[in-house]
């Protein structure tokens, strides 16, 4: 239901897109490993190596019309959301749980949120005393108390408190307090005047409108008080950190007292909201957004009550909007869907509802999906996979040319002591708190307060790092700096990403290469900043720092350079982290692919030798554009190890996208579009190109002295 504050959605980074949903059956797949079907042979690699690996695929299939995108990810997503509403259901059926254990809270929500008729009748009902309560604000001073006592009302307001590691003691959970809530995706959607963001922000204007008629605002005033707030969050955005500062993460580490804190932002009594949130005893916040707390008085002291009325009353019906009538579900849409993602048609009931109770109460949805589909095979099969993918990491820095012995020594120490998180928690949470209500919304605040309770209750405490804060049936991987930690659900670790039965180079190429890009980032340019125990703390050398921050240049540099769709770029600054963590992550896996072949007798799916040699990279003779097949290492079924690999790794990334959605992406996403990734991170590899008798002249083609190796 709320969206996390800015610092602490870009800590932990996430190897994927951004999903939706759909109910859609997905076929499990024919063939285990590569499927040629997926492919078109008729492409020569060395020209479009994206086409080649992913021809067939992106022929087949189009765009569901209430998707932004299709792709690997929202593909397994389909399936793994088919399965759990299966099982939810199911696990309604057989009347095996009774209402007040965990899975049986969890299907009285799922089922409390289908019933749209009710949720229809009742309208904004449910909310109306939260609605009131601000309506009666009258003043700065009025504002201000409402926030002080409104922690677990649906409102983050504009000094939002939450907790997270210490950024100076990763052992130790501290408090922090955060900055504004923006309707618009990020701060620069407030300042870059492109025809883009012109867009978005009429679409915003307008859903805005249409939300504040369902707190009684009459239509003919209603856009002029959107547009009113909005020039509020503009001016509350104004201070906040770019996103390219919000890299430097020492910016966002400012420790203060409650004294300190006060003094900044005199206005609110901070002894009655921190006793509102139960933290009453921590003296010690570590403030994200400095700057912004030093202007946030007389930016409040100039705005008008109406319009902080207004500001909070937009809050909270855009986050109740997914919980109330579906005419407010179809507002929220009209922005989040279709302006922001392109979005056709809304995704079905089920599924929407599916993905509030798993953001709620993931874990006791996720006990029922890895029982049926975690099998030990997988687990053991994956565990290992793991292993053999750090010990590669290991051996690269081993041999790493421009890290000098004592940083080697640093880093080898922070790869040893990375956590490694794989299918799913040895103890699930348990959802005690979770009181069903008698609407739909009720029941979502309850179970959004109980998250809220439990890790505000961790401030001042040791963290426990065996903890999952993510669902298992999720599918994604995760790299958690200040737990120096690697994830991977079991809901990722499923075809086309892990196919326990499938051949090695097959798996290395795909999930192999996404545990190689988690672990890449604990030293990318972000997670580098980051200690072994997980501090923010400098452990390197400063001629290895400058060494390192040069390759991170030269890589910016590179994305920046290209143009992923006419007239827009890739941010090479913002994307730097994840391109690194591509780069090293599919280097770490073809190292452990070719580890396992010489240490596993019998693990070659195939004879590993080229079809015909080729020459070593650097040793390779100019061919011309256009050269005749019979110059090329030969590129059919079945193919060698690693190009089985690299075709793997490029299936990962296949997708079809809408232009909106590619141009949010592009503005939002610190990731590059995942045609990007399907290809640019291989050709700053020797190997790849040995392995495709890629030379100078072809498209894919990449200069010696233009590939970057950081990891
Ligand atoms: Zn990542």
């Amino acid at each position: 239901m709320q969206r996390r504050a800015s610092l602490l959605g870009s800590i932990v980074v996430a190897v994927g897109l951004l999903l939706g949903g759909i109910l859609s059956a997905v076929a499990q797949p024919a063939t285990h490993g590569i499927d040629v079907a997926n492919m078109d042979l008729s492409v020569n690699p060395a020209d479009d190596f994206y086409r080649f690996a992913n021809g067939g695929w992106l022929d087949r299939v189009t765009i569901p019309a209430n998707r932004p995108a299709f792709n690997t990810f929202i593909e397994l997503s389909d399936e793994n959301r088919t399965r759990q509403i299966d099982l939810l259901n199911a696990a309604a059926d057989s009347g095996a749980y009774a209402p007040e254990s965990d899975q049986g809270k969890a299907i009285s929500l799922f089922q409390q949120g289908l019933d749209v008729e009710t949720r229809n009748r009742l309208g904004v009902a449910p909310i109306q005393p939260i609605l009131d309560e601000i309506a009666a604000i009258d003043s700065v001073d009025a504002y201000n108390a409402f926030l002080e006592g409104s922690a677990f009302k649906g409102v983050q307001g504009t000094v939002p408190v939450f907790v997270m590691a210490d950024l100076n003691d990763a052992s130790m959970n501290a408090l922090y307090l955060g900055g504004p809530w923006l309707g618009l995706p990020n701060r620069d959607y407030y300042f870059d005047d492109d025809p883009g963001n012109e867009r978005i922000r009429e679409a915003y204007l307008d859903a805005g409108a249409s939300m504040l008629g369902f707190a009684g605002v009459p239509a003919d005033v209603a856009h002029a008080r959107a547009e009113a707030v909005y020039a509020l969050e503009k001016q509350l955005a104004e201070p906040t950190l770019t996103r390219e500062q919000s890299q430097d993460v020492s910016l966002s580490n400012n420790p203060m007292s409650v004294a300190e804190i006060a003094k900044l932002y005199p206005g609110m009594d901070w002894t009655v909201y921190l006793t509102d949130l139960g933290v009453a005893d921590q003296d010690r916040i570590i403030v994200t957004e400095k700057t912004y707390l030093e202007q946030l008085s007389p930016i409040l002291a100039g705005a008008d009550p109406a319009v902080l009325r207004d500001y909070l009353t937009l809050q909270v019906l855009w986050n109740f909007s997914n919980n109330l009538s579906e005419e407010m579900e179809r507002v929220a849409f009209e922005y989040f869907g279709r302006a922001l993602r392109g979005q056709e048609e809304q995704s079905p009931v089920a599924e929407r509802v599916l993905g509030q109770v798993n953001g709620l109460m993931g874990q006791a949805v996720g006990q029922l999906y890895v029982e049926k589909y975690f099998p030990p095979e997988a687990k053991a099969a994956i565990d290992a996979l793991v292993d053999e993918v750090i010990l590669a990491f290991g051996q690269r820095l081993d041999v790493n040319t421009w890290m000098s012995p004592e940083t080697k020594v640093k880093a080898h120490e922070k790869l040893a002591a990375m956590g490694v998180k794989v299918g799913f928690p040895d103890t699930w949470r348990t959802y005690e708190q979770v009181e069903l209500g008698d609407s739909y919304a009720a029941s979502v605040l309850s179970a959004a307060n109980s998250e809220a309770r439990r890790e505000l209750a961790k401030a001042g405490h040791p963290v426990d790092r065996a903890e999952w804060d993510i669902p298992p049936q999720t599918v994604n991987a995760f790299y958690s700096p200040l737990d120096n930690q690697i994830v991977f659900p079991a809901g990722i670790l499923q075809p086309p990403f892990f196919d326990y039965q499938a051949d090695p180079a097959s798996n290395y190429g795909a999930i192999g290469y996404v545990i190689g890009h988690e672990i890449t980032h604990g030293f990318d340019l972000q997670g580098s900043q980051f200690d072994a125990q997980g501090n923010l703390a400098n452990w390197w050398t400063d001629e290895d720092r400058a060494r390192f921050l040069a390759l991170n240049d030269r890589l910016v540099a590179q994305y920046d350079a290209i143009e992923a769709m006419p007239g827009l770029f890739v941010n090479g600054q913002i994307t730097v982290t994840e391109n690194a963590a591509d780069l090293g992550g599919i280097q770490v896996a073809h190292d452990a692919l070719l580890h396992t072949l010489e240490t596993t007798p019998g693990a070659a799916a195939i004879d590993a030798t080229p079809l015909i040699a080729v020459p070593a990279a650097g040793e390779a003779t100019p061919v011309e554009a256009g050269a005749t097949p019979a110059a090329r290492v030969a590129v059919e079924p079945p193919f060698t190890e690693e190009q089985r690999l690299f075709i793997a790794a490029a299936s990962v990334w296949r997708e079809k996208v809408r232009d909106a959605y590619l141009e949010t992406l592009i503005k939002t996403d610190t990731h590059a579009p995942a045609e990007v990734r399907a290809t640019q991170p291989l050709r700053n590899m020797d190997a790849f190109f040995t392995a495709f008798g890629i030379t100078p002249g072809d498209p894919m083609y990449l200069p010696p002295d233009q590939r970057v190796v950081i990891w």
